[in-house]
């Protein structure tokens, strides 16, 4: 599933289409399905965790297209006036045909426009963004960090996975994280040191969106399956210790927590 650092990336991918004019658009969900951006300008594509703000002027107008990836959705970028093989085409919730690239975007679940004035009514609601680089470092791991310590009796794992206290982290980040920092993953907030652990968020994640970098990797080691320390690695020995790894799917009335690992010898 995207984690902040996958959208990050794909913000990145998606760069050429600023500055572009819109040629048609076809937008494929109902509520706006004779929504019509032709003639509207791409000023900036602005990536707030799971969600993409593309801003428009149309016609003096400032616009704001905002879509949500949520589990699989994604957006394929093709040379000017392409489309994806037909067979892919059929996933296609928006084509924007540009003056440069097309842009597709496919199982989208959310795709829809407002006026920018009111982006706030879509994202306002979310904390800060670790991967921001319109703000200071200190300042979004200052704000993060107050917002999760203001949640003392929340299991760690939970409250980072939060989007409202902190935003981009995702279930591989907090696996990682919380072994990283040697916590148990379910420890209440009010027992963990939280400022480090989101600075070292913060330097991990912008280490993982290095242009031309590993991408995401929290062992060092970019080889198949070697990535991370304890995400994904079911009953596999610890990386540090040798311990075999827990499991557990989910934590009863937490149902944002989805599954979760960890070393009962490193993290305590
Ligand atoms: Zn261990």
């Amino acid at each position: 599933m995207p984690e902040g650092d996958t959208i990050y990336r794909l913000a990145r991918r998606m760069q050429p289409l600023v500055g572009t004019v819109v040629e048609s658009s076809d937008f494929r969900v109902p509520r706006f399905a004779t929504a019509d951006l032709s003639g509207a300008r791409v000023l900036s594509l602005v990536p707030r965790g799971k969600h993409m703000l593309t801003r428009f002027d149309h016609d003096g107008r400032a616009v704001t297209l905002h879509t949500h990836l949520e589990m699989d959705g994604e957006w394929s970028i093709v040379g000017h006036g392409k489309l994806l093989p037909r067979r892919l085409m059929g996933d296609a919730r928006l084509v924007l045909a540009t003056s440069g690239p097309t842009a597709i975007g496919l199982r989208l679940p959310v795709v829809e426009l407002l006026p920018t004035e009111a982006e706030h009514t879509v994202v306002g609601h979310l904390g800060p963004d670790l991967l921001d680089d319109t703000r200071p470092a200190p300042e979004v791991i200052a704000e993060a960090t107050a917002n999760l310590e203001a949640q003392p009796d929340r299991p760690l794992v939970s409250a980072l996975l939060d989007q409202r206290l902190v935003l981009g982290l995702g279930n591989v980040w907090v696996n990682e994280l919380a072994f990283l920092r040697g916590h148990l993953p379910f420890t209440p907030v009010g027992r963990v040191e939280v400022e480090p652990l989101i600075r070292l968020a913060v330097r991990a994640m912008r280490f993982a969106v290095r242009p031309g970098g590993p991408g995401r990797v929290t062992t060092g080691n970019t080889r198949p399956g070697e990535r991370y320390y304890v995400y994904g690695r079911t009953g596999e020995p610890c990386r540090r210790c040798g311990t075999k790894l827990q499991f557990s799917p989910e934590i009863p009335n937490e149902p944002g927590v989805r599954h979760t690992w960890w070393c009962p010898r490193c993290q305590t």
